[in-house]
């Protein structure tokens, strides 16, 4: 979903107050950004950010942060929270390849990952956020409660990131092959921009919750 030709992205970001321009020296005090210590929950890809700024908005007692890599989509992110400010939620452009030097052991309480790139090609199996290869990074910033929250309507990349759960050491909670009709798990659901476009499309959405 990278946005092209979007002129001053980076410089636009680099004046919100909204965005964390040092986040690797918040590393186990991102209380003290909050000046709180309520539980830290983070989507990883968030995109243009409309799944972070309603969980927030709807639950103030949690502390959130959107992680993005791309500057070109962060910056909708961040035009949005300057209409509708947030106290709760922060934002950070970066690769969430970095994402252990960033948190600290167990800092984290949850994990969204939502309609994570799918990678076809085997060689860039690494490179999905759900792989076993994030699944050792989100071990390392995840309380021990902590719990991660996926969903797609990829079939092909929801088979994968399931296969994943076993040798990574990760637990089924809760699973759907069609979230928006499944009684228990839609309930407080809320839509990301890109689950707006593919449910429209008449796509099922898949979602897991796993523990470890
Ligand atoms: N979560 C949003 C939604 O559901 O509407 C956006 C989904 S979009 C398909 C995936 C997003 O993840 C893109 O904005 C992409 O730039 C971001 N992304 C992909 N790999 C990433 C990484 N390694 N670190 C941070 N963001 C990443």
């Amino acid at each position: 979903m990278r946005l092209r030709n979007v002129t001053g992205s980076r410089e636009v970001i680099a004046s919100s107050r909204f965005v964390v321009h040092e986040p690797f020296e918040q590393r186990g005090k991102w209380n003290e950004v909050f000046g709180s210590s309520n539980p830290i929950q983070i989507e990883i890809g968030m995109g243009k950010g409309q799944f972070m700024m309603q969980l927030a908005a709807q639950n103030p007692e949690i502390n959130y942060i959107g992680i993005e890599k791309y500057s070109t989509v962060l910056l909708r992110a961040v035009q949005k929270m300057e209409v509708q400010e947030i106290t709760n939620l922060r934002l950070i452009r970066m690769d969430a390849e970095e994402i252990c030097e960033v948190f600290g052991k167990g800092e984290v309480s949850k994990i969204y990952l939502n309609f994570s790139d799918p990678w076809p090609k085997d060689r860039h199996a690494k490179r999905r956020l759900p792989s076993r290869q994030f699944l050792a990074r989100y071990d390392e910033i995840l309380a021990d409660d902590g719990r991660i929250e996926f969903k797609t309507d990829n079939q092909a990349l929801f088979d994968f990131a399931l296969g994943e759960l076993e040798p990574a050491g990760w637990k089924l909670e809760a699973v759907t092959r069609d979230l928006h009709h499944d009684e228990k798990m839609r309930i407080g659901n809320i839509m990301t921009e890109y689950e707006q476009k593919f449910s429209a499309m008449g796509n099922p959405i898949y979602k897991y919750c796993i523990y470890r």
